[in-house]
């Protein structure tokens, strides 16, 4: 299957939306990515240690798209990428659906 965002191509998801995308654009698009069983996945070795973008809570992240326990702010990380550095905020007013 093409497209995955594992590889790193873009091409064939049918917008401008990407891996290389940044803030909620980078959610969403892993939260629908593979018809949105990437999202659940858990991340390799236990996930990232991360400070919730929000609220400035220390958490990790999981899964490839997680909340932060404490304000309920969605984060997601491309599975692409393999550091911390590189997850995403959705912003405080998004609601995972
Ligand atoms: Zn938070």
């Amino acid at each position: 299957m093409a497209g995955c965002p594992s590889c790193g191509s873009a091409d064939k998801h049918g917008s401008q939306s990407g891996p290389f995308s940044t803030g909620r654009e980078l959610v969403e698009f892993v939260c629908s990515a593979h018809d949105g069983t990437v999202k659940d996945q858990l991340i390799d070795d236990g996930g990232y240690e991360t400070t919730c973008q929000g609220c400035n809570a220390s958490f990790t992240l999981t899964t490839f798209v997680g909340k932060c326990p404490k304000c309920g702010g969605v984060h997601a990380i491309a599975p692409v990428h393999k550091s911390a550095e590189h997850i995403q905020f959705a912003g405080k007013d998004f609601v995972l659906s």
